[in-house]
C-alpha cells in the first residue's frame, strides 16, 4: 500500500513562515512524489488554505515539482484540520466541506483528540464530519486513540474500536475511502511515542475491524500512526505491517525533519 505522510500544522504559521516552509518541502518532496512512492499532505490552518493551495499548485521551480504541477497533479496535497458536519447555513465559525473543496483540499482531519477534548466532539459528530467530507470528494483522516488513563485501565482496544465503529456505522461501505489515524493521546506533543510493537498491535485491531465491515476497506484504508513521530523513530514505526504512514504534528513544522520522515516512508 502506498504510504501517506500528512503534516498537521495545528494552530501554527504565518504568511512568511508558511511560504518558506512550503518552498523547502516542495523542493525536497518533489523527487519522491514524482516517483509515486509516497503521498504527502499538509493540513494547514483554515485562513492559510488559499495561500498554501496556490504555493502547492505553483511547484517549487525544480523540475519534478513543476512537471507535476503542470500535469494538474501536486507533489504535496492540501489538507484541512477540521470540517463542518453541516453543508451551509447558520453555523458561525464553521467551514463546510464544499468550501474546502473550492480551495483544492484533498484531505480533512476529523476527530483529532484536541478537537474531541477542547471542543467536545463526540464519536457521532466525528462520524458526521467524515460523511460530509466524503460527500464532497475529500478524504477524511479519522483520528482515534486512547488517553493514558484508558491505556492503564486496559481499555485501549475498546476505546479505539468504539471510535471507529461510530464512523463505520454512519458511513457504511464508504469507509473504504477514508484514512484512519491511530493517535494515542498520551503520545501527542509529549515526546512519548508508542513503541512500534504497541502501535502495530492497535493497528492490527483496527485493520481487523475494517475487514469485518468490508474487505475492500481492510485492503484500501491506510492506517497512519500519529504521536511524536520524528526523524529518529519514523523508520521503525513505518516498517510495521499495518502502519501505512504517519500523521505528524511538531515535526511537520521543520522541513528537514518532515522530509526525513517522508524519506523513511519510501
Ligand atoms: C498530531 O497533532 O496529530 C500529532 C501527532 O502531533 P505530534 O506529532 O506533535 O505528537
Amino acid at each position: 500500500m502506498k504510504k501517506l505522510i500528512a503534516g498537521n500544522w495545528k494552530m501554527n504559521g504565518s504568511l512568511a513562515f508558511n511560504e518558506a516552509l512550503v518552498r523547502e518541502l516542495l523542493a525536497g518532496a518533489a523527487q519522491s512524489a514524482a516517483r509515486g512512492s509516497c503521498d504527502v499532505a499538509l493540513c494547514v490552518p483554515a485562513p492559510y488554505l488559499a495561500q498554501v493551495s496556490a504555493l502547492l499548485s505553483l511547484g517549487s521551480g525544480s523540475d519534478p515539482a513543476l512537471a507535476l504541477a503542470k500535469s494538474g497533479q501536486r507533489a504535496i496535497d492540501l489538507g484541512s484540520q477540521d470540517v463542518s458536519a453541516q453543508a451551509s447555513g447558520a453555523f458561525t465559525g464553521e467551514v463546510s466541506a464544499g468550501m474546502l473543496r473550492e480551495f483544492g483540499v484533498r484531505y480533512a482531519i476529523v476527530g483529532h483528540s484536541e478537537r474531541r477534548t477542547y471542543h467536545g466532539e463526540t464519536d457521532k459528530v466525528v462520524a458526521l464530519k467524515a460523511q460530509a467530507a466524503l460527500a464532497n470528494g475529500i478524504t477524511p483522516i479519522v483520528c482515534v486513540g486512547e488517553t493514558l488513563a484508558q491505556r492503564e485501565a486496559g481499555e485501549t482496544e475498546a476505546v479505539v474500536k468504539r471510535q471507529l465503529a461510530a464512523v463505520i456505522h454512519e458511513n457504511g461501505h464508504c469507509v473504504s475511502e477514508m484514512v484512519v489515524a491511530y493517535e494515542p493521546v498520551w503520545a501527542i506533543g509529549t515526546g512519548k511515542t508508542a513503541s512500534p510493537e504497541q502501535a502495530q498491535q492497535v493497528h492490527a485491531v483496527l485493520r481487523a475491524q475494517l475487514a469485518a465491515a468490508s474487505s475492500a476497506a481492510a485492503q484500501r484504508v491506510r492506517i497512519l500512526y500519529g504521536g511524536s513521530m520524528n526523524a529518529a523513530n519514523a523508520k521503525d514505526l513505518l516498517a510495521q505491517k499495518d502502519i501505512d504512514g504517519g500523521l505528524i504534528g511538531g515535526a511537520s513544522l521543520k522541513s528537514a525533519d518532515f522530509l526525513a520522515i517522508v524519506a523513511a516512508a519510501l
